[in-house]
């Protein structure tokens, strides 16, 4: 059977199977605007560059309400509301997990999510600051503190999130949780042209005139953490309109007045410490303030953070060495001062975003009574770069982790779907990617050695290459590279990432210079203390070590714990082409994203078995007229089906014990035949 000309809603019915022919579908499809289509129960968004409006209003939400999952055209709003069904009907929690690469549309789809189940959970006619509301409003938040341009994406997510949305008995929305991810810290001291810092500058920047005069801010050109790349200005962003709407949805979310004020002094003062300059010292290899110009910016930044401005020159070109015996004070070289301001404004800047988190979840409120929740995960999809660097491997680890969730959701309960309805399948193998994830997370592992070498004081990213070379020499997912003494390749399950090792050690270290906490522990700003709480005695001393790749790990244990006990949702999002232009549908781009979304595998499986399943009633309710004389004299569905399937003629199909098994496009035949008896 040729496929339809407009492609089919769903690939398991196509009759081929292919990547040429799942291409193609897509391709169809998108050039009529419709960029949803389904593999089974996954649903892949290909991104349409393009605002649909009439695809998200409430006419359409309305219309997915309660409807029969795949009756409607492929949609987000009917992964939600299947979600949202199962977990009324069923009493089960539900995750819906949105992966894709960076631009393809991951949060976005997030958000139509969100608003379809605030539709569904929330009280009509009811304004202002409802839970719902709150929920959709932490969006632009957020977005503020934790986005970017970048290359890929004009509004690029530099964190992963999963916010976890709690219902009380009568499905109406009663709390929400939001844990965000690895928010990217270096884009706060350092870009490169075509890229943004992090939106927040630049909106307050363009401030109304008394708010930029009370922060002392200029032009966002004057900043040197702003003015490393060219691009200030984004096409559709208004910076000046998009500082006062976050203004206006952290009331919303339940930051008030006093707290915003402190929130934009402290990234103000950010900007400050990042135009804060060195120059030699009298003495060797120590530095001074370089000039007038430098000493207004520290003056303004210990200003807006309350804090001793001797203290803070002090805090940014000395180090104290405490040794059994004393403590040394030691000065900087004007490339240590750098540094050490650098990290300032980096931890700085990761302390207030962690602290937005915080002051959101607190505000929404958790419901302690919910039983019932659906989480909703938008987080950073494979990447592999020219450079690749530990963010990358965080990001490409995370993946790892989701595959296998995928992999084993996918494939395992559709084996044991097979087993428990007793019907015939031979075994079908997929790739288990444990054996990688053994390689980064296990004890002696990638993680665990560079935690290692962070914590031996001679070590360098040689030495830790070197490590990794003899202990992985025999690692089927390991790869030295040939003519490199510092780069490592990690046989991915999407592909080979070579990573380059320069500054994994630096990167993976998380303590904050004692100095610094100090410093600012003793501001008499409240908000700025609040920031950095003093430690407990004994932690600050110990050499308890923390690092960045051990922490993630954990939150990422935590997160799959989280997920295996729900019911999961995939969405899969496709970015059609690098150019962030609609209509235009790069094959070799797109089969690309499709092999690491895991779609292709689940479709070759899907393919080998039996895709389509109905219950016996289901289906004799749907394909009786295709027989209304079989169904006479008996009111056993199974029956019923067995005879309508014979008289179809169709072959290799199974009956199980409560479902009907169909083969790919055997479904289609018979809705094709169906299609003609009505
Ligand atoms: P990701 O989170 O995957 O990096 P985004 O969700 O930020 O990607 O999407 C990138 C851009 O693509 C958005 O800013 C928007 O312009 C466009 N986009 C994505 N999804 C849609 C959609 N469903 N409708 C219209 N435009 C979209
Ligand atoms: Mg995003």
């Amino acid at each position: 059977m040729e496929a339809p000309p407009g492609g089919v809603d769903d690939m398991t019915r196509l009759s081929y199977l292919h990547e040429p022919g799942v291409l193609q579908n897509l391709a169809t499809r998108y050039e009529l605007n419709e960029i949803y289509t389904y593999t089974g129960s996954i649903l892949i968004a290909v991104n349409p560059f393009q605002r649909l409006l009439h695809l998200y209003d409430t006419h359409m939400m309305e219309q997915y309400k309660g409807a029969d999952f795949g009756e409607l055209s492929p949609h987000v709003f009917a992964i939600a509301d299947v979600a949202y069904r199962e977990m009324i009907n069923e009493g089960k929690n539900n995750s819906i997990l949105v992966s894709g690469e960076s631009g393809a549309g991951k949060t976005e789809t997030t958000k139509m999510l969100m608003r379809y189940l605030a539709h569904l959970g929330g009280r009509s006619g009811v304004e202002g600051r409802t839970v719902e509301q709150q929920v959709l409003e932490s969006n632009p938040v957020l977005e503020a503190f934790g986005n970017a341009k970048t290359v890929r994406n004009n509004n690029s997510s530099r964190f992963g999130k999963f916010v976890e949305i709690q219902f009380d008995k009568t499905g109406r929305i009663s709390g929400a949780a939001i844990r965000t991810y690895l928010l990217e810290r270096s884009r706060v001291c350092q870009i490169n042209t075509p890229e943004r810092n992090y939106h927040c500058f630049y909106f307050l920047c363009a401030a109304p005139p008394e708010d930029t005069q009370r922060y002392k801010l200029a032009d966002a050109r004057s900043f040197h953490y702003l003015n490393q790349s060219s691009c200030i200005e984004v096409e559709g962003i208004n910076d000046a309109e998009e500082y006062l709407a976050t203004r206006r949805a952290m009331d919303i979310v339940g930051i008030n007045e006093e707290e915003q004020e402190a929130i934009f002094r402290v990234v103000a003062a950010v900007l400050h410490i990042g135009n804060i300059n060195f120059a030699k010292g009298k003495e060797v290899d120590s530095s001074v303030i370089q000039d007038d110009n430098s000493r207004f910016h520290l003056n303004t930044a210990s200003e807006l953070l309350e804090c001793d401005c001797n203290n803070l020159e002090k805090a940014l070109i000395t180090r104290e060495i405490v040794t059994p015996e004393e403590i040394i004070t030691r000065t900087l070289d004007p490339e240590s001062a750098l540094a050490s301001r650098d990290a300032l404004a980096k931890t700085i800047y990761s302390r207030l975003f962690d602290w937005i988190v915080e002051k959101i979840n607190v505000s929404i409120g958790q419901d302690p009574n919910s039983k019932q929740l659906i989480g909703v995960l938008d987080i950073y999809g494979f990447e592999s770069f020219k450079i690749n660097s530990f963010e990358q491997l965080c990001i490409n680890y995370t993946n790892e982790k989701l595959q296998q969730h995928f992999n084993q959701h996918v494939f395992k309960m559709e084996q044991e779907e097979y087993t428990r309805e007793e019907i015939n399948w031979s075994y079908i193998e997929f790739v288990d990617n444990q054996d990688v994830l053994d390689l980064i997370e296990k004890k002696g592992g990638l993680i665990a050695l560079l935690d290692e070498a962070c914590m031996f004081p001679r070590s360098t990213h040689e030495t830790f290459a070197q490590k990794l070379y003899t202990t992985f020499k025999n690692n089927k997912r390991f790869v030295k590279p040939k003519l490199s003494r510092t780069d490592f390749t990690v046989v991915h399950y999407a592909g080979d990432v070579t990573y380059q090792a320069d500054h994994f050690l630096d990167k993976n270290k998380d303590y904050v210079v004692a100095e610094h906490q100090d410093l600012l522990n003793a501001s008499s700003c409240p908000f700025v203390a609040s920031l950095f709480p003093s430690l407990p005695e004994e932690s600050s001393k110990s050499s308890k070590f923390s690092s960045i790749g051990s922490r993630f790990k954990l939150q990422l244990q935590s997160l799959m714990e989280t997920l295996s006990s729900t019911e999961p949702h995939y969405i899969r999002c496709v970015k059609p082409n690098n150019l962030l232009k609609p209509a235009i549908f790069e094959n070799t781009n797109v089969i690309q994203q499709l092999r690491c979304g895991g779609v292709l595998e689940a479709i070759r499986i899907s393919c080998a078995g039996y895709p389509t399943r109905k219950t016996f009633y289901e289906f004799v309710n749907r394909f009786g007229v295709l027989g209304p004389e079989l169904l006479e004299g008996s009111n056993d569905d199974k029956i019923a089906c067995q005879k309508i399937l014979e008289k179809m003629k169709l072959e290799n199909y199974q009956i199980g014990k409560t479902k009907v098994f169909l083969r790919a496009g055997q479904m289609a035949d018979l809705d094709a035949r169906r299609a003609e008896v009505l």
